[in-house]
């Protein structure tokens, strides 16, 4: 049991047997057992502390009740968490996702991944993710408050500024955030920057709504610049139009690339020229106000609409994964390949399987991995719990440069435990074992805690 050297197969075996029924969670832990066990075996410190065990049980989760009543007056149940992964280098921080079909294996999966992107990022931040299987579409505003102000009710008593510090994921926007920190601040009679993301009147920081997407783009055009090439006149497909899929695109166009495809849950537009920059400024105001489809956007600009169709299978020459888990499998793999797609961005989380990982990988796609390339998101959280702390704004300006600062020195550590012996980078190894080592050694030096 306390051997001297750890194996994949038997780590992985205990993990199932902890936590049954939870394939993502698995899925999240085996990409990173693969690469930091190797190390871990040439670092015996690691393994007699039992830092990976420790790394993938989480600190603490916490599963409540929370009521709300709808329009009709109908009583309405629902299942919030706060998955409290890790506080070893910082408070827990990391978003909430409401979405019907979330799960504690999706948190897990999420908050395990959100303690090595927080590290890679240079702040000192701990890990949480939370949530509910509250959906807010197709709900009044009303109903989103009621929800939000009765989740709060219970999350704020294990939150703080200096504790936890949630923000938003998918379902979870400017407006679900402002009705928990309204709750909150009137439960606490204190104005704290106890969550990130808030409107710009109440303590919110610039270039926060945008710094998922852009943070995707600046690490994208540093991997390719690496290579030998550059953004500028690439072909790029960018799926979803949430909010990290519209400000890739944003930035996609700014670096002077193309965006042919966009897509939601009801199909992609294709449009081979790529989109203006006003044209995507429309998009935005169809997705962020009037919360509509974009299937609207094809029929205003007169594009093609292919109904339940994934970005992949349009010819490009990168891809932008910016939706959710899992929507690239081995077949969207392979299609990108055989139509000339030469890198891929993780801007959503694991939004790649591990067979179209390795794929892509054996087959030298240049594969930015989401805790490197989507870290810029986390990375303004930082920011604005720093500004809030100071009391002052900074400006757009010297927002985006820290975002573009600490997205290149994301890259410089990929590059530092991501090079193999042939001299080729290993993105995923790079960023797997960066994040852990800090981590780890914060862990180390608190003894058995
Ligand atoms: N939900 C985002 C992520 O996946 C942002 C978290 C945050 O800003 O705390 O990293």
């Amino acid at each position: 049991m306390f051997s001297n050297q750890l194996n994949l197969d038997e780590f992985m075996l205990g993990l199932h047997k902890r936590n049954p029924y939870e394939p993502e969670f698995h899925q999240a832990v085996q990409e990173v057992a693969q690469s930091v066990i190797p190390y871990i075996n040439r670092h015996p410190q690691y393994i007699k502390a039992r830092i990976l065990e420790r790394m993938t049980e989480p600190d603490r989760v916490i599963s409540f009740r929370v009521c709300w009543e709808d329009d009709e007056g109908h009583i309405r149940v629902n299942r919030g968490y706060r998955v409290q992964f890790n506080n070893s280098i910082g408070p827990y921080k990391g978003g909430l996702r409401f979405a019907s079909n979330l799960t504690l294996d999706t948190l897990k999966f999420l908050g395990f991944e959100q303690t090595f992107k927080n590290s890679l990022t240079t702040l000192p931040l701990g890990a949480a993710k939370g949530g509910s299987d509250f959906n807010p579409k197709g709900k009044s505003d009303r109903e989103v408050m009621r929800f939000c102000q009765s989740f709060m009710t219970e999350l704020h008593k294990h939150i703080g500024a200096h504790t936890d510090i949630p923000a938003g994921d998918i379902g979870v926007g400017a407006r679900e955030i402002s009705y928990m920190f309204g709750q909150y601040k009137r439960m606490e009679n204190e104005f704290r920057g106890v969550l990130t993301g808030k409107g710009l009147e109440y303590g919110g920081s610039l270039v926060r709504k945008e710094a998922t997407g852009f943070g995707t783009v600046f690490f994208a055009e540093e991997m390719l610049k690496e290579h030998g090439h550059r953004l500028e006149g690439k072909t790029c497909v960018v799926s979803g139009s949430g909010n990290v899929a519209l400000y890739t695109a944003e930035k996609i166009i700014e670096l002077g690339g193309k965006v042919v495809a966009m897509s939601d849950s009801s199909g992609s537009f294709h449009a081979p020229d790529g989109i203006t920059k006003d044209q995507l400024i429309w998009l935005i105001d169809l997705k962020e106000v009037r919360r509509g489809r974009i299937s609207e956007f094809a029929e205003q600009f007169g594009c093609e609409f292919h109904k339940d169709t994934k970005v992949w299978q349009f010819p490009c020459q990168l891809a932008f994964a910016c939706a959710t888990q899992n929507e690239l499998d081995l077949h969207d793999a392979k299609t990108l390949l055989a139509n000339g797609c030469m890198a891929v961005a993780e801007g959503a989380n694991m939004p790649t399987t591990l067979e179209a990982v390795h794929f892509m990988q054996e087959k030298n796609v240049l594969f930015a991995p989401a805790k490197a390339a989507n870290a810029g998101g986390v990375a303004v959280s930082g920011m604005e719990m720093s500004q809030n702390s100071m009391r002052l704004s900074w400006s757009t300006e010297e927002l985006e440069r820290r975002l573009h600062v600490i997205m290149r020195k994301i890259h410089q550590q990929c590059l530092t435990y991501g090079r193999d012996d042939n001299g080729q980078i290993d993105y995923v190894q790079g960023a797997n074992i960066a994040g852990f080592k800090k981590v780890a050694d914060a862990m180390l030096s608190y003894g058995v805690v």
